[in-house]
């Protein structure tokens, strides 16, 4: 009897990527472990960390968490493979109804998951937390992501909201839709608004990071734009072919106001020098409309490779 009122729990699987995180994946899975109790006669709980190739004593901590506590599992890399391939392993290997994922920092604080919860069982498929405040951050790291975020939603299809962290409920049936978009260059901040649902928002307080120090340098940051931009806009690739129309209508226009002008001063009324020029931008129109339009081919191909699925379906009757 005991074990079929335990089948009925519902699961939720906790998804933390820690790289050289040794003190805080154990702070990190005190603080989860706390706030789980207070939730433990209504849901089952994994807790999932990903070492993503650390050099410090980060897997020893996740293998010792685990004796202690079967439900604190862990999985371990052979290198170090990167922030967004961390959560994408750790997202296959849950079992759970629902998943909560977070950094295992501290940043994200796990007091907000009871209201994450919450949302999750009034409906809603996706819940996205909204961070406050930033103070933590450096001046230069935010107006830098404020001005990525502006660029991305100018060429994206899909909206991603600057103060939306790598924190978000997501229940199984789009958690599983997320898992079937095996593209290797991952911005999860896109995908997940990418699928769709109606979504949920809890805010909370960013806190600041007491041990380790970020590992996102300045340089990783700009890889990581560069992939948000490129996963979710072909628009760019456009753009170089209308750039060279407009050389190409631009310059076009103005041989013939020559000719014309040639025509009534019965002379050739360029001088050698603008006309060398005209026929040139004439010519770097034509390449760039060509380049345009082969870019356009390739934004095909591109959609084909990354093999998203054709359309997500929310509901159907019965
Ligand atoms: N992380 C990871 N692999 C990496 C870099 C970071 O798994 O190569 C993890 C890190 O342990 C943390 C989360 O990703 O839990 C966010 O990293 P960080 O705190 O450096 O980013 P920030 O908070 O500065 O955006
Ligand atoms: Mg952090």
């Amino acid at each position: 009897m005991q074990d079929e009122s335990k089948k009925l729990k519902k699961t939720i699987s906790i998804v933390s990527p820690a790289y050289n995180e040794a003190e805080n994946v154990s702070l990190m899975a005190k603080e989860i472990l706390e706030v789980i109790k207070k939730l433990e006669d209504k849901y089952d709980f994994e807790i999932i960390f990903v070492d993503d190739g650390s050099d410090d004593e980060t897997w020893n901590n996740i293998m010792e968490l685990n004796k202690n506590d079967p439900r604190v599992k862990g999985l371990s890399f052979a290198r170090n493979f990167g922030h967004q391939i961390a959560l994408t392993a750790g997202l296959d290997a849950t079992t759970g109804d629902a998943v909560i994922y977070c950094d295992s920092d501290l940043q994200h604080p796990p007091e907000l998951f009871k209201e994450m919860i919450k949302k999750w069982e009034e409906g809603f498929k996706v819940v996205h937390t909204v961070r406050t405040s930033t103070d933590s951050e450096p001046l230069s790291k935010k107006v830098m992501s404020k001005a990525f975020y502006r660029f991305i939603n100018m060429l994206s299809d899909v909206r991603i909201e600057q103060d939306m962290a790598d924190f978000k409920l997501l229940d199984r049936t789009a958690l599983d839709k997320l898992n079937s978009m095996r593209e290797h260059n991952r911005f999860l901040r896109g995908m997940v608004p990418w699928i769709g649902y109606k979504p949920a928002y809890v805010k909370f307080i960013a806190r600041k990071r007491i041990h380790g120090k970020p590992w996102y340098s300045f340089r990783k940051n700009l890889t990581f734009a560069k992939t948000g931009i490129l996963s979710f806009s072909v628009k760019p690739l456009k753009y170089i072919g209308y750039l060279g129309l407009f050389l190409m209508s631009t310059s076009v226009l103005a041989i013939c106001v020559g000719l014309a002008m040639s025509v009534i001063t019965k002379g050739w009324y360029f001088s050698p020098n603008v006309t060398l020029t005209l026929f040139n931008t004439f010519l770097i129109g034509v390449v760039l409309t060509s380049l345009g339009i082969m870019s356009l081919y390739l934004s095909y191909v591109y959609y084909e490779v990354i093999g998203r699925p054709l359309y997500i379906i929310s509901d159907k009757t019965p």
